[in-house]
């Protein structure tokens, strides 16, 4: 495809002319050296994204909106601290690195799979330069020979950011909208950054749901705060 070909090219001839660094290493070559890459993932144990127990793909415990998850980081600073270079000082460069780090922990999937972001507030894509879960979302479909597709969109520009759990709750809910309508056969795996609440996610899950999907899957590179340990050790003791 002469768009791709136009980027890749692009890409080579501003990484000659200004490399990029390891964040984690300062090696010279990449933002995220294979060799610190290898190291994350082997670090690597997948939990659920409601209440932190280990899983495979499904939580057992906890009723939520999608029948397979997984997260990539569960409270790694280094993780959270590249996330926020990514977001908040607009280096583009850590796309390539996060689609990769979820590629990773995911299973084979289902040919048909269409992978959706978590649609970015405007002003939030104007201000970075770039929608930061789309371009994860496109390399990660790069990546696993999938399509990427904004089958959702943003209803009203609310700010997640800061705001307390129920008003997050509250406003994901009025927050987006289909823009394509959805089949029950195709399985759809929605794609982002950080799981805080889980309200995001939830409610673009129990909108597709709604519009008539029935397989549902949610992948995120990192969960934020603690797990809950009271859903944790209820688990444990039984
Ligand atoms: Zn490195
Ligand atoms: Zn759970």
């Amino acid at each position: 495809m002469p768009f791709d070909v136009k980027n890749t090219t692009l890409r080579i001839i501003s990484d000659l002319l200004c490399p990029h660094y390891c964040s984690l290493c300062g090696k010279i070559g990449s933002i995220l050296c294979d060799c610190c890459k290898n190291n994350l993932c082997s670090d690597h144990t997948n939990q659920c994204l409601s209440c932190g127990s280990p899983i495979y793909d499904q939580c057992p415990a906890c009723p939520l909106p999608f029948s397979n998850q997984w997260t990539f980081s569960f409270g790694d600073n280094q993780i959270r601290a590249m996330i926020d270079q990514y977001k908040y000082h607009s280096v583009r460069a850590y796309s390539d690195a996060f689609a990769s780090l979820i590629s990773s922990i995911l299973p084979k999937l289902p040919q048909d799979t269409i992978i959706i972001p978590v649609p970015t507030i405007q002003r939030h894509v104007r201000e970075r330069g770039f929608d930061h879960t789309l371009l994860i979302a496109k390399q990660l479909a790069r990546i696993q020979r999938l399509s990427c597709e904004a089958i959702i969109g943003r209803a009203k520009n609310t700010i997640q950011v800061g705001a307390a759990k129920q008003l997050r709750i509250n406003q994901a809910k009025a927050a987006y909208k289909i823009i394509t309508q959805p089949t029950p056969e195709t399985h759809y795996l929605i794609i982002d950054d950080v799981w805080t609440t889980g309200s995001s996610i939830c409610s673009i899950c129990n909108l597709l749901k709604k519009a008539g999907a029935h397989h549902l899957m949610v992948a995120v590179l990192a969960r934020s705060g603690t797990p809950d340990t009271t859903l944790l050790s209820h688990r444990q003791l039984h």
